[in-house]
């Protein structure tokens, strides 16, 4: 099949990017006017390289690529990969691998764990200028002094520099680093205040001592920053002007603000919070999804069923589809979930304009045309493309006697509002001819495996000479040429709008949806999609838009996955009615 698919993003919606104004925005264009940082726009995405990003994601980096790019600015992709034991390359290059596949290209590629010695200098400075200071207490003592919201904390023994000078502060620092001490034995804390409102300012943990092999760094450090120590800084040190992060960030602004202050920084890159994307019916936490793949929930962080990019892709949904989605969502300043229509309907809108049309069964029914000669063949011309949509072509499609049709369409006893076939009653083959129903052929078990009907002649192409009317059109593949295949239909990850915040803290895993899969073994493909790559994209005429699997999916092992349905399926249930 020749269809000119999938990947030019330029022809499809014709909405151009009209970058909308949010608060974000009407603070970097205010910056860029005023030309404050004295640089260009820069912004970064920070992620940790501890899993696979997911679409919560994708909002950040269209957000800060995106911006970058209507300034003429730059944007980093910076790992923040600060914790020995949670990071892996392969998800450095899975993180690469999403950004790029998004669209988006960073300026340059940082690494957190480049800067440990960077950081370390400005640990020994901040001990020089009675700043931060070795703390011997164990970590659970630590916690219990900070004290609470209500309660100010109390001072470590160890804080007061009558107790620990400054040179002994520094000895430690040094053996510290040296690789001295056991895991907990010390660890090094800016000495801010320990009655200070917010409880991140009470003296927080800078350096902590890991014995642990860095997937960068091997064995050749030993003592950690903590991420609130690594975060801020990293920023500072790459000229960020611009850090946007989400809202559970906000208490910990006033930390970075104090450590670039404290560093030396002029003109320190400014953060701003955002709320993070959460959708109905999913969750978007990188623990949580790495629990579903570690534990054999999912088959992978590729699965189609969980919403990471990786797994978006395999389910067929596109990178400018992900894009029209963030820009649609925008950004707010408070935390509100997205229904997952609202994401079906970015996919729709999108597949809509780019994929072509073919005809497949998910429950194929054998349709006898009884009046139709026998090993006759006639090839009709069937379109790629309906009329709204700006793209044209068509292929040829093989008619024969006996013809696939899907078991929904028919009913032996139908409602009055049924407009497909049924016993007397006459339909519209698509691209073929109007056909009506003579004799049903049943089995033992008295269900229907075969249906009879005679074709019209005179209706090829579907229109009777004498203008009389039918009100179905269904879809059919030719009994002798058509292909076997797999079809898998995904459907939501879980059955509760929101499994982060189930009733009695039950367990987020007891609400996944146990048909967030249903394979069909025996559905039916038209022939002109045999030579297709995996990773092909099509709607399948009145069921859904589908990808051949780009892993599964090969020549006579047909393998295809259900991106979204036609429309919500909820709304097509009420109208069942
Ligand atoms: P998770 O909560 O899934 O573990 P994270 O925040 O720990 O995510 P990071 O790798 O630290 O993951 O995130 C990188 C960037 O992506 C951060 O700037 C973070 O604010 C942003 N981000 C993460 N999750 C979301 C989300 N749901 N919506 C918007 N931005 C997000
Ligand atoms: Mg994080």
């Amino acid at each position: 099949m020749t269809h000119p698919e999938n990947s030019s993003s330029s022809e499809k919606t014709g909405r151009a990017a009209a970058p909308r104004k949010d608060f974000l925005r009407e603070k970097v264009a205010e910056d860029f006017a005023s030309g404050r940082f004295g640089r260009p726009i820069h912004t970064r995405f920070p992620p940790e390289p501890n899993g696979f990003l997911h679409i919560g994601h994708a909002k950040s980096i269209c957000l800060n690529f995106g911006i970058a790019q209507e300034y003429a600015g730059r944007c980093n992709l910076r790992f923040d990969d600060t914790n020995p034991t949670t990071e892996d390359i392969r998800y450095v290059q899975a993180i690469r691998d999403d950004v790029r596949w998004l669209g988006f290209n960073w300026d340059d590629e940082r690494f957190a764990s480049d800067y440990f010695e960077r950081l370390y200098e400005i640990a020994e400075n901040l001990v020089r200028a009675g700043k931060a200071y070795v703390d011997s207490e164990s970590e659970e003592k630590i916690r219990e002094r900070r004290g609470t919201v209500t309660v100010p904390g109390t001072p470590s023994p160890f804080r007061d520099v009558r107790d620990r000078s400054v040179e002994e502060n520094l000895d430690l620092l040094r053996r510290m680093r040296a690789g001295e001490f056991p895991d907990g034995a010390h660890v090094l804390r800016g000495r801010i205040d320990m009655a200070h409102p917010n409880m991140l300012m009470r003296d927080p943990p800078l350096l902590r001592i890991r014995h642990a092999a860095h997937y960068r760094r091997g064995t050749d450090w030993c003592i950690y920053p903590l991420y609130d120590f690594a975060h801020g800084l990293s920023d500072a040190f790459e000229g960020i002007t611009h850090s946007f992060c989400t809202l559970e960030f906000k208490d910990n602004r006033e930390l970075y603000d104090w450590l670039v202050r404290e560093a030396g920084f002029e003109r320190p890159p400014e953060q701003t919070e955002f709320a993070r994307l959460e959708l109905d019916y999913t969750v978007l936490s990188k623990r949580k999804l790495l629990r579903l793949v570690s534990e054999g929930y999912v088959s992978g962080w590729d699965d189609p069923r969980i919403p990471t990019i990786a797994g978006l892709r395999r389910r067929g949904v596109t990178p400018e589809a992900i894009r029209a989605f963030a820009d649609k969502i925008g950004v707010a300043r408070s935390d509100a979930r997205i229904e997952l229509a609202t994401f079906e309907h970015a996919v729709r809108d999108d597949l809509n304009m780019r994929v072509p049309r073919v005809m497949a069964l998910v429950r194929p029914l054998k349709l006898v045309l009884t009046n139709y000669p026998e090993g006759q063949v006639e090839m009709l011309d069937a379109s790629l493309y309906p009329h709204d949509v700006p793209k044209t072509g068509s292929r040829p499609v093989p008619f024969s006697r006996e013809l696939w049709i899907d078991r929904d369409d028919f009913m032996e006893n139908p409602p009055k509002k049924f407009f497909r076939l049924a016993p007397g009653r006459e339909v519209r083959l698509r691209y073929g001819y109007l056909v009506t129903c003579t004799d049903i052929v049943k089995n033992g078990a008295g269900e229907i495996v075969e249906v009879h009907a005679t074709c019209d002649p005179a209706t090829r192409g579907g229109n009777a000479p004498d203008g009389r009317r039918v009100q179905g059109t269904i879809h059919w593949v030719s009994v002798p040429h058509a292909l076997d295949c797999e079809l898998r239909l995904y459907d939501r990850l879980f059955t509760a709008p929101n499994p982060d915040a189930l009733p009695e803290d039950r367990d987020f895993v007891t609400a996944l949806n146990p048909d967030s899969l249903v394979t069909v073994r025996a559905a039916k493909i038209e022939p002109s999609v045999a030579g297709d790559p995996p990773g092909t994209r099509y709607q399948f005429e009145r069921t859904g838009y589908f990808i051949s699997d780009p892993v599964d999916s090969r020549p006579g092992a047909l393998v295809y996955n259900r991106t979204v349905t036609l429309r919500d399926s909820w709304a097509k249930l009420q109208e069942r009615g």
